[in-house]
């Protein structure tokens, strides 16, 4: 009886695979940058960049414009992005912050519904990565060059192995890796390949150190904004191109972790350049022009070998067959400013640092070449996995599948405006002042509530954000809509009325090992 019991539930399994298997459900490919910005993407019109590789996702399948962020910070957007909650219910609300892995995310759900789910390069959660059947990451935010890697040893535990090499690179060799000799056939598969590029301090890798030497990269409008149209908040901050870049992010100190032939490479490449700056002895606006200069190039040095990379994993899919059934997903864990304000870095609920670029691949389901100016979010990209796989939505995640909007079908309740609320305030890197705020798309209120003031913008007008119209009585009515919209947000999305500390990194228990390791 237990023999027939058992044979029975082999073939059911065999059948249930099978029937699974037929319906080919699709794979997701998520490809995941740091601090990469639309405006160094020439899809979205950047005039600083060429990006062919990510201009094909976007050429093939869908640009979205308004993909905002919850919170513009770098490890907050990730844990957003495992668990579909805002940063107060996830735990992670900044940077330092300790990820609680047992809570519900994504890639769990996914691996209950049949998926294979691996996780490449940067992860910066602190925890170990659970749900992954496959995970390599850098350890922390990770170097540009030559990074230790984790991943799990024979026996389950993590181990970190070292690498040679520019990260780039070494990231896309093992997504690819991973779908050519890790994967199995026998499921679909969900990937993670996760840059640390383009983040601070933008270490161009040996094939760019030169390129865009000859050329000058278009300047934004607003590099010497004076704040003057606003309330107090921003001149709170420490992130002035003019007075805020260090000496390893403008490149006088090349970085000690090279190998004795990248640091020849690099010095031929920087060396003469800083020789030129230095006889130059500039002042004042020349000053900042150049450091402009420097700063925006290596940055897009830093974008334009993921292009190059993303391009080597397009290919492999076309050449491999996948490409037809798999869902390519671009995405930045937040905006980032490139100049605009005078600023480098992220942070506020303005414009730059509020969007992220999303760009969709669906064959046969999303329109090639389509645009979508509706309001979606890193908060929608949890549901928007399970829903391209076909697995139930848990309700207390907080965001919406866009799978109706990628098949061009906007639901008509979709959401009309945005909650934002950044935590790390005037204590957190580059003191910005803590706020929360709303946006419908055109009009934007931020209230930051750390130094009492609280600004209001018509995009329509003032696309650029330089005049606050909090105090304009024309905009009184404007002014009371958002701040009731605003409140509305706050108790649907259960935001407690003390910012909450986040999860710390739990202490390890006092085991004879510990202590002898710590001594
Ligand atoms: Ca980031």
């Amino acid at each position: 009886m237990k023999l027939a019991k058992l044979l029975l539930s082999l073939l059911m399994g065999g059948l249930l695979s099978t029937s699974v298997h037929a319906a080919k459900r699709p794979n997701i490919l998520f490809i995941f940058t740091d601090d990469h910005c639309q405006q160094a993407i020439s899809a979205y019109g950047s005039k600083r960049i060429h990006t062919p590789h990510l201009d094909r996702l976007a050429d093939e399948g869908m640009k979205f414009r308004k993909c905002y962020v919850s919170n513009s910070i770098c490890g907050p957007s990730r844990a957003v992005i495992q668990t579909g909650k805002y940063s107060h219910l996830n735990g992670f609300v900044r940077n330092g912050n300790y990820f609680n892995g047992n809570q519900q995310t994504f890639p769990k759900l996914l691996q209950k519904a049949g998926y294979q789910t691996a996780v490449v390069g940067k992860w910066h959660l602190g925890s170990t990565p659970q749900g992954y059947d496959y995970y390599d990451v850098l350890k922390g935010q990770g170097p540009y060059y030559n990074p230790p890697m984790i991943t799990a040893g024979p026996d389950g535990k993590p181990v970190t192995k070292p690498h040679t090499g520019y990260t780039t690179h070494i990231i896309t060799d093992k997504a690819l890796a991973w779908l050519k000799e890790e994967r199995s056939d026998e499921k679909p598969f969900m990937l993670m390949y996760q840059h640390k590029a383009p983040h601070r301090n933008w270490q161009p890798g040996p094939k760019y150190l030169t390129m865009y030497d000859d050329v000058t990269i278009p300047e934004p409008d607003t590099l010497f904004d004076d704040y003057s149209g606003r309330s107090k908040a921003p001149t709170y901050q420490k992130m002035e191109i003019a007075n805020h870049l260090n000496d390893r992010d403008l490149k006088f100190v090349t970085p000690n972790n090279l190998t004795p032939e990248q640091k020849a490479k690099w010095d031929a490449a920087y060396n003469p350049k800083n020789a030129e700056f230095k006889a130059a002895n500039l002042k004042g606006k020349d000053l900042v022009k150049w450091k402009y200069q420097r700063y925006v190039k290596d940055y897009l040095r830093c974008v334009k070998a993921v292009d190059d990379d993303i391009g080597r994993v397009l290919d492999y899919l076309d050449e491999s067959g996948l490409a037809e059934n798999t869902v390519v997903i671009y995405a930045s864990d937040q905006g980032w400013y490139l100049g605009e304000h005078g600023w480098f870095d992220k942070r506020w609920m303005y414009e730059e640092s509020l969007l992220t670029p999303l760009l969709v691949r669906w064959p046969g389901k999303v329109k090639a070449g389509s645009v979508n100016d509706d309001i979606v979010s890193n908060l929608d990209f949890a549901q928007t996995f399970l829903g391209i796989a076909g697995a139930s939505l848990p309700s207390d995640m907080q965001g919406r599948s866009l799978v109706p909007l990628l098949q061009g079908n906007t639901p008509k309740d979709w959401r009309k405006s945005f909650y934002y609320h950044y935590y790390e305030g005037l204590r957190g890197g580059h003191s910005v002042p803590r706020h929360y705020g709303v946006t419908t798309g055109r009009y934007k209120l931020i209230d930051f509530y750390e130094v009492g003031t609280v600004e209001l913008f018509d995009l329509q007008f003032d696309p650029e954000e330089l005049k606050s119209q909090h105090s304009n009585p024309k905009y009184a009515k404007i002014r009371k809509q958002l701040q009731d919209e605003l409140a509305r947000l706050r108790k649907l999305y259960q935001v407690p009325d003390e910012d909450p500390a986040g999860v710390r990194k739990p202490k390890q228990p006092r085991t004879k090992k510990n202590r002898k390791k710590k001594a």
